[in-house]
């Protein structure tokens, strides 16, 4: 069914700041998406209903029921078929606009691959849940002079800021070093729902601003709020650091790949191995694991469960393995089953 363009964005165009010209903009845009959980998919959402005309939706992970409370664009269709997310979100945008392009990419974005999955984007967003990837979207982004988006969620806490290179402070300019260890997370502080949207919102304006030429409406802060505490706060951000390594410096160690894990822990309970980067077949890997325990696959996500661990492993030999957070028994497991 092909909907007249006009009349589906006329709001959006009615909207002066955006108009028919912004409008245009908007579907000539490329976005990259990198994380489609809940700040993602809200991002997703909003992007491809107000028409930009690719979206490139970059998840290494697959949908589960804990994920529903929050992530807007998953059902519970997907969660029962562990549907990757950014299949599932590909699928979920083109029943409402499939006028646009979504290209899913159900990969991890590591230093091997980010000049391949974020090659010919306008414009990155951050929908991760760690820092490790963020550092690396902010290098990729310091080196090519590509606008990117920071936003995070937890418990009841929102943060976000944009990064123009060489004009704002970039992520590593506002934290140095990584919070990690010191911040919660969504795995152990829980999340509302309604941090996340209003995270995204923010995040997703910002993009439309800069998509449609509105660099002067686009704010330079870091800026974080408390939906609960009534709580909000902008720390200054309109220019780099003098002595940071990213924009001063120009050190892309993270874009370089030093010192990065093959194994990473993923979530509370799941240890993340992508080791091996080659097919699986998962008919011939779903025989051979049969009598070791359930299997069972579709053409996107085998899953494997042999007490008390569940491993899921994907087309490219990636694998998430769940009940352990030791990354040598996950490798083992892994060399086991999988083969090293
Ligand atoms: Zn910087």
């Amino acid at each position: 069914m092909a909907f007249n363009s006009q009349d589906r964005y006329s709001r959006q165009i009615l909207f002066t700041p955006i108009g028919e010209q912004g409008q245009c903009r908007l579907s000539a845009a490329t976005v990259a998406i990198v994380g489609c959980g809940a700040t993602g998919s809200a991002i997703a959402s909003l992007l491809a209903r107000s028409g930009v005309g690719t979206l490139r939706i970059i998840d290494r992970d697959y949908v589960e029921p804990s994920n529903l409370q929050r992530q807007v664009l998953f059902d519970e269709n997907d969660a029962a078929e562990s549907v990757p997310k950014a299949i599932a979100a590909a699928r979920k945008i083109a029943a409402f606009n499939s006028q646009i392009v979504v290209e899913p990419k159900v990969s991890d974005l590591i230093p091997s691959n980010v000049e391949e999955l974020l090659s010919g984007v306008h414009l990155i967003l951050d929908g991760t849940d760690n820092f490790e990837t963020r550092y690396l979207i902010n290098d990729y982004s310091v080196k090519n002079d590509v606008t990117w988006i920071y936003s995070a969620a937890v418990a009841s806490y929102g943060v976000t800021l944009n990064v123009l290179p060489g004009e704002t402070a970039c992520l590593a300019c506002v934290f140095p070093d990584s919070p990690r260890g010191t911040f919660e997370t969504c795995e152990t502080a829980g999340v509302i729902n309604s941090a996340v949207n209003l995270v995204a919102s923010i995040a997703a304006t910002e993009a439309m601003k800069w998509i449609v030429g509105a660099k002067d409406q686009l704010r330079r802060t870091l800026l974080s709020f408390d939906v609960w505490r009534n709580e909000r706060a902008e720390v200054s951000a309109s220019s780099p650091r003098a002595e940071c390594r990213v924009c001063s410096k120009r050190e892309f160690v993270h874009l370089a790949g030093q010192a990065r894990p093959h194994i990473t822990l993923c979530g509370r309970n799941s240890v993340q191995i992508h080791e091996r980067q080659r097919p699986v077949d998962f008919s011939e890997m779903s025989a051979r694991l049969k009598p070791h325990g359930i299997v069972r696959h579709n053409e996107m996500v085998l899953k494997f469960w042999h007490e008390p661990y569940e491993m899921t492993l994907f087309p490219d030999g990636r694998a998430i393995i769940k009940g352990t957070t030791d990354t040598a028994i996950a490798r083992s497991l892994y060399a086991r089953y999988v083969g090293a």
